[in-house]
């Protein structure tokens, strides 16, 4: 935890990252693999709501939360306490030798929180790759069937099915196949760059006909499907897209299995991004925001198709953890108590009204959107639809430069994308939206 005198606000006594951060850079680049990269490569000694102080005294804005993943704070008292707590009566059984309440509680409160009154059953995995892979096991288990559809611009991770589950190449896939097979892709729904005026049926409609003619129902486990896309750029369908792929999946016997990892627990505004157009997946996966930085994983799904799967067929060493089962308690408690879903809504209306102010003045920003605390600009050259990857890149860094860490995504790579801690102060969320209107008068001439 920040120590009692840490700054309530961004304060910048080095450059950029500072010779301390440089310094353990080089030691990392020395010891740590090329592959694992990292946005702003500043150290990061301890946080407070909304600001990570370094190891050069340098207090940054946090407008990223680790990839969506501290909504409660990277720091949040409640959860360090539960975890010290837990943490000192003991670290791990492995909940398939002998287990715990703590798994227990998590997959009861997944149950009343996930869309749906039908019977749930859960299981807890460590990484939100592992929830999906876990995930199409079941749907494939349960139905008897081998096909998976996905969506242009997914990201379901990074092991091997899980990249065959993402769309992009650079630089998830690039090299690393092969992949796993029965996995098809179909278009999604985007409405800045879909044909003017296509609806979210008609959208739905152009994938379904897809899926029918290029894989069949009858050979389709589940489709999976990110309610909003997260590192494909923030993408919201157009209304009526998804209730009309769940019908669909519904009157077929498919089963929809809705990546919630980046947009539950409260991020969009609701606790599930589902709930918005009343959609009830079959199965959810679910991660980065569970347990307040700590790794935790679930998937949660109808019980029979749950319990279609043979005992045994499930787990893993440290899936459900009990220290990061102990954290996720104290995350939702905290998610409860401060109605963060009320502040991820609150976020919503400051962050937009803003970034569309922004798009008035700079035609460079084709296309603001997103919800809750998943804001977004899709960055296009003025008056056109074509991505400008540079200009986005040229602004996160005149950004981190001045104590702000903002994250880029998108298959182009153009879109600034927006992921506040749900706790983050007003004041720190309104100075990192001013330091993001700076960023663009320096950049864009
Ligand atoms: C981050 C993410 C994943 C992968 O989660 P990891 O914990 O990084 O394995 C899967 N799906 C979505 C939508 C994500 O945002």
């Amino acid at each position: 935890m920040a120590t009692p005198t840490a700054p309530t606000a961004r304060r910048l006594v080095t450059e950029i990252p500072g010779p301390r951060s440089l310094d353990a850079q080089r030691r990392r680049l020395d010891t740590v693999a090329k592959g694992v990269g990292s946005v702003l490569p500043v150290f990061v000694e301890s946080a407070s709501p909304g600001l990570l102080h370094d190891v050069d005294g340098n207090t940054l804005i946090d407008l990223g939360s680790g990839i969506a993943v501290t909504s409660v704070g990277a720091a949040a008292p409640a959860v360090v306490s539960a975890v010290q707590e837990q943490a000192s009566r003991f670290t791990h059984t492995c909940f398939m030798v002998t287990p715990y309440e703590g798994y227990v509680r998590v997959c009861e409160e997944l149950a009343e929180l996930t869309p749906g009154t039908h019977a749930k059953r859960s299981a807890l995995f460590n990484s939100g790759a592992e929830a999906v892979e876990n995930a199409v096991k079941i749907a494939r288990h349960a139905t008897g069937r081998q096909a998976v559809v996905v969506f242009d611009h997914a990201y379901h991770g990074r092991t091997n099915l899980t990249m065959a589950l993402t769309a992009k190449n650079m630089p998830y896939k690039h090299r690393f196949g092969p992949f796993a097979p029965e996995v098809y892709r179909v278009p999604m729904s985007y409405p800045l760059r879909d044909p003017q005026g296509l609806t979210g049926q008609q959208a739905a409609a152009r994938a379904i006909d897809m899926i029918d003619k290029q894989v069949g129902a009858d050979n389709l486990a589940c489709v999976l499907i990110e309610p909003i896309q997260g590192e494909g750029g923030f993408v919201v369908p157009a209304p009526g897209f998804l209730p009309e792929i769940a019908r669909w999946c519904a009157e077929r016997g498919v089963l929809l299995v809705a990546d919630e990892i980046q947009t539950g627990f409260c991020r969009t505004g609701t606790w599930f991004a589902c709930g918005h157009e009343g959609v009830v997946p079959d199965l959810i996966t679910t991660a980065k925001g569970i347990a307040g930085g700590l790794p935790l994983a679930a998937v949660t799904g109808r019980a029979e198709i749950m319990d279609a799967v043979h005992g045994g067929g499930l787990g893993g060493t440290y899936g459900g953890n009990p220290i990061a089962c102990a954290a996720a308690l104290a995350t939702i408690e905290v998610m409860r108590e401060q109605d963060l879903c009320a502040k991820a809504a609150e976020i919503e209306r400051i962050a937009l009204a803003r970034l569309r102010d922004l798009a008035g003045r700079f035609p460079v920003i084709g296309e603001v959107r997103g919800r809750g605390a998943m804001i977004a600009a899709e960055l296009v050259r003025p008056g056109t639809t074509e991505p400008d990857a540079d200009l986005t890149a040229r602004i996160a860094k005149a950004c981190h430069a001045r104590g702000v860490v903002v994250l880029t995504a998108g298959t182009y790579g153009n879109v600034l994308r927006l992921l506040p801690p749900l706790v983050i102060p007003h004041a720190v969320l309104t100075e990192g939206l001013d330091v993001l209107a700076a960023a663009f008068t320096e950049v864009v001439r």
